[in-house]
C-alpha cells in the first residue's frame, strides 16, 4: 500500500481520484484550500480509515507527517470563469504551488505527477494536437494566467527530472466533465445542463462551430492511473478524440434533457480556440489506456447528477 498526496482533493477530479485510490488500498492525504473545491466532493470518503484532509494553500509551505510515495497535484483553477476572476492565484498555483509540491515530493524521495492541460496548444494550428506541438500561446492574452502557469510547471517538472532525478509523469489533460462539476463552473456542459434543466435556453458562444472533444470523469481517472503505473517521464495527453461543435453539443443536450427552451447566441470569450482534439497515440501504446464511455452515455450519468442539485 502506499501513501499518496493529492493536492486539489476536494475539487471535480480530486474528489473522483482520492475516491478510486481508496478503493484500490492506497492511504490518501487530500490538500485543498477550497477556492474552488468543495469538501462535500468528499463526503462519502471522508471517515474512511485510509483518508486525511488538510485545508491547505499549495502555495504556501507544505508540511505533512511520514512518508509519501507520490505526489499528485491537481490543484489548479480549470475553468475560465474562475481563473478571469482569479488571475494571481491561478499563476501561483501553477508556479509556487507545482514548486512546494515538487519540493515535498523531493524531501519524500516521492514520485510525482503534474496535471497539465490541452490549453498548453493555445489556440492550435493543428487538429488533432500531438504531444510534440508546441503550441499557439498569447504570453499576455485573456488566458494566459492559466496557459503559462502550466506551461511553466511543465517546464518546473523538467527540471526537478534532470536535476535532481525526480520521477515524473506529466499529463496533459482536455476537456473532462461528469458528476461533482460545480453547477456556477462556468464550462459548457455544466452550464448547458443547468440552463436545459431550469428552463433557460443554452447560452452558445459565437456561431457554435468551435470545437471541443468531452472525456467522461472516469475515464479520465483510469488515464491518470495508468500513467502513473507506467514509467513515462515525457507529457501524455489525456481525453476524448469524440470532437464535436459546440452546437451539436447544445443540441445532444437539448435531445437528451427533453428541454424546450431552445439556444440563444452570446458574444464568444476573446481567444477562445477554434479547435481542440487529443492525438492519444501515444495514451494508447505506452499507457494502453484509451477511453471507453461515449458523449451520449456520459452526458446522461452528468444530468442524472444534476438533477439532484440544480
Ligand atoms: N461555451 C458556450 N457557452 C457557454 C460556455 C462555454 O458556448 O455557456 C463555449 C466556449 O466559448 C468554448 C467551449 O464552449 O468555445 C468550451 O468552453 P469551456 O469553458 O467549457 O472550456 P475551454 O474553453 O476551456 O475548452
Amino acid at each position: 500500500m502506499s501513501r499518496v498526496l493529492v493536492t486539489g482533493g476536494a475539487g471535480f477530479l480530486g474528489s473522483h481520484l482520492c475516491e478510486r485510490l481508496l478503493e484500490r488500498g492506497h492511504e490518501v492525504v487530500a490538500m485543498d484550500n477550497q477556492v474552488s473545491g468543495r469538501t462535500e466532493n468528499l463526503d462519502q470518503i471522508f471517515y474512511h480509515d485510509a483518508f486525511t484532509y488538510y485545508e491547505h494553500d499549495v502555495t504556501k509551505f507544505i508540511h505533512i507527517s511520514g512518508e509519501l510515495d507520490w505526489v499528485v497535484h491537481l490543484a489548479s483553477l480549470a475553468s475560465p470563469t474562475f481563473y478571469r476572476a482569479n488571475p494571481i492565484k491561478t499563476l501561483k498555483v501553477g508556479a509556487l504551488g507545482t514548486h512546494k509540491t515538487l519540493g515535498l515530493a523531493k524531501e519524500k524521495g516521492a514520485s510525482y505527477l503534474f496535471t497539465s492541460t490541452s490549453e498548453v496548444y493555445g489556440d492550435p494550428e493543428v487538429n488533432p494536437q500531438p504531444e510534440d506541438y508546441w503550441g499557439n500561446v498569447n504570453s499576455y492574452g485573456p488566458r494566459a494566467c492559466y496557459d503559462e502557469s502550466k506551461r511553466y510547471g511543465e517546464s518546473l517538472v523538467r527540471a526537478y527530472r534532470d536535476e535532481h532525478d525526480l520521477d515524473v509523469r506529466v499529463a496533459r489533460i482536455f476537456n473532462t466533465y461528469g458528476p461533482r462539476m460545480r453547477t456556477d463552473d462556468g464550462r459548457v456542459i455544466p452550464t448547458f445542463v443547468r440552463q436545459a434543466l431550469s428552463g433557460e435556453p443554452l447560452t452558445v458562444h459565437g456561431d457554435g462551430e468551435q470545437t471541443r472533444s468531452f472525456c467522461y470523469v472516469s475515464d479520465l481517472i483510469d488515464g491518470l492511473l495508468a500513467l502513473k503505473q507506467s514509467e513515462v517521464q515525457t507529457p501524455v495527453n489525456l481525453g476524448n478524440t469524440d470532437e464535436r461543435t459546440i452546437l451539436d453539443l447544445a443540441e445532444t443536450i437539448i435531445e437528451v434533457t427533453g428541454s424546450e427552451n431552445g439556444i440563444t447566441h452570446e458574444a464568444r470569450p476573446p481567444q477562445d480556440p477554434s479547435v481542440r482534439r487529443p492525438d492519444l497515440e501515444k495514451a494508447r501504446s505506452e499507457l494502453g489506456w484509451e477511453p471507453t464511455v461515449s458523449l451520449r452515455d456520459g452526458l446522461e450519468r452528468t444530468i442524472e447528477h444534476f438533477e439532484s442539485v440544480v
